[in-house]
């Protein structure tokens, strides 16, 4: 599928590791914005040498783009989710 253009849930909902996006040392936590995603949810790097490759790299998929943003905050959240690790108590 072809990614919608202004949805931007990929570049808001996964966590980043830190040391990934410029400006973000931290990393960035599930659920907040990138600081390079416009008011349009647009990537200002896009195109730029200094935007990280995985950004690039990161395809489309029905499975987890769904039929619209919402749906994709919805399964990039799930994902994060599955994919922590467990607190052990
Ligand atoms: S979640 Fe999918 S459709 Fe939305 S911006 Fe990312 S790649 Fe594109
Ligand atoms: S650098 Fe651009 S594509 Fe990558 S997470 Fe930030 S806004 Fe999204």
């Amino acid at each position: 599928m072809e990614c919608r253009v202004g949805c931007g849930a990929c570049c808001i909902a996964p966590s980043i590791a830190a040391g990934s996006i410029p400006g973000m040392p931290e990393g960035k936590p599930s659920g907040v914005r990138c600081i390079h995603l416009d008011d349009n949810n647009l990537c200002q790097l896009f195109g730029k040498p200094e935007r990280p490759k995985f950004c690039g790299d990161f395809k489309a998929l029905p499975e987890v783009c769904g039929v619209d943003s919402n749906a994709a905050m919805q399964n990039i959240l799930w994902l994060e989710e599955a994919t922590q690790p467990k607190d052990e108590r």
